[in-house]
């Protein structure tokens, strides 16, 4: 495609660049479809609003991250000769790795001239005339794509959430959430620390930062099922079985439910005696990672009766690791909160760190935040004097990164006000009727999320493709299709325990936003043959041209 002249009326003057295709996000989503989009010989920029490279990994920088799937199964899957040149040093790698190794691979496979850093996409406007989207950046730069590809996040860092506390303005202290981390070490020592929410990153947190801070208070307002990560550095042995095994890795996690290089089994939970399925559990509380959720038996997020046996066995575990019983029952959760209902943190020395001198439970079920002051935090027990307070208070899952943007479909319609006055849904998770040639390029299956992003990658890969081959221009998903998709995928989670709880999986966690389930309770496998389904049968559910 030709680059065209703006107006002269436009405020920069400048030319009107456009693509084949525009990506927004460069995280592992947006730089798998660079990679993709490339190789079928596409003219692709990519617009990332950060200043490098990784998404997520390049947000959070905070101590402690690190991601919990396997690293060995975290990588692009589309490079056996990246997976030999790259060496994982943790089983659960840290996000300076991880970091580096996104940077590794958009260098290796000749990215980065087509990425654009710090290009911060204020709007998208389908024009119909000219059948093309129109973008624009905050500082007034105008694109042009026949395709839009927003790989924006689940868990967009831009969509990060602080709750409306009183008073934070009165606050003289130090206050952050960690999607936005500096990239400037904090030092943290002998200093007052508060930290809000007790999910993945706040446990992440709270272990790192018990180590050094004065006093740490972690405030907590439910305890949840937080299992053992058992991390450790990779051996050379090990990293070399990898290698080897790369390619039958990939494979066998891509046919697994949740893209994990483990099964559930298949026996019923209560059909298992007692003393069987409790040595089972023991075996898999042993064992790293989401063994202990994805690899238990398959209806232990399905059947109340399961579910209650393993949380059973799960808070006694964790009150086995603190000393004090009566704080112990403050950081065990509830049998009323099935297990898995909320994504499960990992820990490693989470639990401990309240045995120490200088870490305290600040319990919201006891106690509530009155509201911020000069010092630190006013709750119904009194005031919390702080340096600095931590906002691990979480994300405005799969829409609010959408939300940022003012993304206009046909008429002008804008998507958020779509969502609002529909409820938010799409067309096979990735494109929504009255937004022609635009995908909502974002992970929603219950899986890791690397795989089933090639998954979406590929499919958005072949689409283009295919309607470049036929000389096709314009593809949308017609909201008979939108509807009854919506339909589809809502009955895939009602009824089940892991959608039966307030949390980012349902957008309960956002005062005020419409509830839905928000991710897709399709296996893995199923997805992805859903998805080529409707490609295969004539684009079925598109109105193509
Ligand atoms: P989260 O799971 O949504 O947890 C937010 C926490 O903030 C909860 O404990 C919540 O309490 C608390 N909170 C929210 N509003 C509050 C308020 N007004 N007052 C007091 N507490 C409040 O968020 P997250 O920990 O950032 O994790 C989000 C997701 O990011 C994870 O589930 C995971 O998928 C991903 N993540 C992954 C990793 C990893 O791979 N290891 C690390 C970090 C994050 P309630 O429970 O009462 O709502």
């Amino acid at each position: 495609m030709a680059t065209v002249e703006a107006p002269a009326s436009d405020a920069k003057n400048a030319p009107v660049e456009t693509y084949d295709a525009i990506i927004i996000g460069a995280g592992m989503t947006g730089i798998g479809q660079l990679y993709h989009l490339r190789s079928q010989g596409l003219n692709v920029r990519l617009l990332e609003r950060g200043g490098g490279v990784g998404g997520t990994w390049y947000w959070h920088r905070y101590p402690g991250c690190c991601f919990d799937s396997e690293s060995e199964t975290y990588a692009f899957g589309f490079s056996k000769e990246l997976a030999e040149e790259w060496d994982w040093s943790e089983h659960f790698e840290a996000q300076p790795n991880t970091e580096r190794y996104i940077n590794y691979a958009v260098d290796k496979f000749g990215l980065r001239e087509h990425i654009q850093l710090n290009a911060q996409v204020d709007a998208a406007t389908w024009l119909e005339d000219d059948n093309v989207w129109e973008l624009e950046l905050s500082d007034g730069a105008r694109l042009r794509a026949r395709f839009v590809v927003a790989a924006l996040g689940i868990l967009s860092a831009a969509a990060h959430y602080i709750p409306d506390f009183e008073g934070l303005e009165d606050f003289k202290g130090e206050w952050l959430h960690p999607a936005n981390w500096p990239h400037e070490p904090i030092d943290f020592a002998g200093k007052r620390v508060g930290v809000i929410g007790t999910g993945s990153t706040g446990v992440q947190i709270t272990e790192q930062l018990a180590k050094v801070a004065g006093q740490l208070h972690v405030f907590q307002r439910t305890p949840t099922y937080i299992g053992p990560l058992h991390n450790g550095p990779v051996s050379a042995e090990t990293q070399r079985e990898w290698k080897d095994g790369y390619e039958e890795l990939m494979e066998f996690c891509r046919n697994t439910p949740a893209g994990f290089r483990y099964v559930p089994d298949m026996r019923p939970t209560m059909s298992v005696s007692k003393e069987e399925r409790w040595a089972f559990y023991e075996r898999l509380w042993q064992r790293p990672g989401f063994e202990k959720w994805l690899a238990n038996f398959f209806d232990v997020t399905l059947d109340a009766e399961a579910n209650a046996d393993f949380a059973e066995f799960f808070r006694g575990k964790i009150r086995e690791r603190i000393h004090d019983p009566e704080l112990a029952e403050k950081l065990v959760p509830s049998p009323d909160l099935p297990f898995g209902s909320r994504r499960i943190p990992l820990e490693t020395s989470y639990y401990d760190a309240f045995n120490r001198d200088n870490v305290s439970l600040v319990d919201l079920r006891e106690t509530s935040i009155e509201r911020f002051t000069e010092n630190g935090i006013l709750t119904s027990d009194g005031e919390v004097e702080l340096d600095f307070v931590i906002f691990a208070t979480g994300y405005d899952s799969f829409t609010g990164g959408f939300d940022q943007i003012d993304i206009r479909g046909v008429g002008g319609r804008l998507l958020r006000e779509k969502w609002q006055e529909e409820g938010i849904g799409t067309y096979l998770g990735l494109t929504v009727a009255g937004f022609p040639n635009f995908f909502t390029q974002v992970p929603r299956a219950f899986c890791n999320f690397p795989r089933c992003s090639e998954v979406i990658v590929d499919w958005v890969s072949a689409l283009i493709a295919r309607m470049n081959e036929r000389g096709l221009t314009r593809f949308e998903a017609t909201q008979q299709a939108h509807d009854d998709w919506v339909e589809h995928e809502r009955s895939f989670s009602s009824g089940q325990l892991f959608a039966s709880q307030d949390s980012w999986f349902n957008g309960g966690n956002i005062p005020g936003k419409a509830k839905g389930f928000l991710l897709y309770a399709q296996s893995l496998p199923g997805y992805r043959t859903e998805l080529h389904e409707a490609l295969d049968a004539d684009f079925r559910g598109f109105e193509i041209r």
